[in-house]
């Protein structure tokens, strides 16, 4: 079965001046960062895409140095921190002609806390160097547990042999996920895209397009309905539901399950007929960003029942699209929550940086959208971040469900093997 495959993330990590862009311009073979001896040339964290035989499609991090003391410096050692979180594989660039390792010993601590693997690079300048390195490892006992390898970064002949030791030490850690494991063969499977007016013309959104792109690659037949969620929810509903399961009744087979936007269960909740699985793009999307969590999101939603009265939720969407008309997260949600939760307070966060784990605690519940916009490793640090301090956590097609009652989240999770 063809199954969509991820990046993997490796971030070059060190202070200043070790020598990290030579480090990510051998890898790249380009001069992707500038390369200066002036302290704190990398500002910001720099990315390449890549392929990397033997170990696939990567995403190549050059972080900055987190030992430049200015507020600056503390904005750029946050930044490197929360890379650090989305990485899978850590190079730990080290210059041993250096003296002071607290930058170095930091990385290292919250890396192996982390659970990253760890390979260092001791960039070395002069030979010299090579005899400072034993000194190096009585100052950074946990040096001892990871695979080094010495390298002049900025000479390119060492790229091959840099290369080989990180096939060598590395092991490849995105999962091969599949997006819809219940995909059947020769089976229909309905999307219902309702297109309001933040459907941005000419494409579909990335779950709808990759859901529909995925169930057509496995031999099987997506067929989308437009929703007109407005005549749903009118006063005479009637004739779009003729038109729904008109085009249900019309097809050669029964759909084997329904793939609707989050936002129409209330009304998918009710037409979908009993015979037919029913699940949402929204849970599709959280699920496989995940990495296959999808049961976490489940367990999170119980934490609704709880809530009362001057409780905080946070609505985490993972991009900035534009917000008009009745924006799921900012008009819909907030309104279910107004109606459902009297005197329960909403807050959001949008776009890809996530708070600080501080702000997190103060929350009853986040309800997270299906994260398409940003990287696994991304949604991954954020789930721990949350196991971290105990929030509990759910997504929009769950949370949907759940409030259109017990047999609606029933029958979402069911096309995923989960009971409830
Ligand atoms: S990141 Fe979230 S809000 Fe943005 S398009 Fe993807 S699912 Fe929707």
């Amino acid at each position: 079965m063809t199954v969509l495959v991820e990046r993997d993330n490796i971030g070059i990590f060190g202070k200043m001046n070790a020598g990290k862009s030579s480090v990510m311009n051998l890898l790249t073979q380009q001069e992707t960062s500038i390369v200066d001896s002036t302290p704190g040339t990398t500002s910001d964290t720099k990315i390449s895409l890549h392929e990397i035989h033997g170990i696939g499609p990567v995403r190549i991090f050059d972080t900055a140095g987190i030992n430049e003391l200015s507020e600056l410096g503390e904005k750029k050692r946050k930044k490197v921190m929360s890379d650090l979180k989305e990485t899978n594989l850590v190079l730990l660039v080290i210059d041993p002609s250096t003296s002071d390792f607290n930058a170095e010993a930091e990385l290292l601590k919250e890396a192996r806390e982390l659970d990253r693997q760890i390979i260092i690079i001791y960039n070395i300048f002069s030979d010299e160097d090579k005899s400072r390195i034993n000194e190096v490892e009585e100052k950074l006992a946990l040096l001892r547990f990871h695979k080094k390898i010495l390298i002049k970064a900025n000479e390119s002949s060492f790229r091959r042999q840099l290369l080989d030791f990180i096939l060598e030490n590395y092991e490849p850690e995105n999962p091969l996920m599949d997006l819809l494991p219940f995909i059947e063969r020769d089976r229909y499977y309905i999307l219902v895209i309702p297109m309001d007016v933040e459907t941005p013309p000419g494409r579909y959104l990335r779950p709808q397009a990759m859901t529909e792109e995925y169930i057509t690659r496995h031999w099987a037949y997506p067929v989308s309905f437009r929703l007109d969620l407005a005549s749903a929810r009118g006063d005479d509903p009637d004739a779009e539901k003729k038109r729904f399961l008109a085009l249900i009744n019309g097809l050669a087979e029964k759909p084997r399950c329904i793939i609707t936007d989050s936002q129409a269960m209330d009304i998918m909740s009710k037409w979908c007929p009993d015979d037919i699985d029913l699940t949402t793009f929204s849970i599709v999307m959280i699920n496989y960003m995940s990495g296959g969590k999808l049961s976490n999101f489940v367990k999170g939603v119980e934490a609704a029942d709880n809530l009362k009265s001057g409780d905080s939720i946070l609505i985490a969407e993972a991009c900035n699209h534009s917000r008009v008309g009745e924006d799921i997260g900012t008009v819909q949600i907030p309104a279910l929550v107004e109606k459902i939760y009297p005197g329960v307070k909403v807050e959001h966060n949008f776009g890809r940086e996530f708070q600080d784990n501080s702000e997190l605690e103060k929350y009853s519940l986040i309800i997270h959208c299906g994260g398409c916009m940003i990287s696994r490793q991304k949604m991954t640090a954020r789930i721990r971040d949350l196991d971290a301090v105990g929030v509990p956590y759910t997504n929009y097609g769950i949370f949907l469900s759940a409030v259109n009652g017990r047999a609606a989240l029933r029958k979402v999770v069911k096309p995923w093997g989960i009971e409830i």
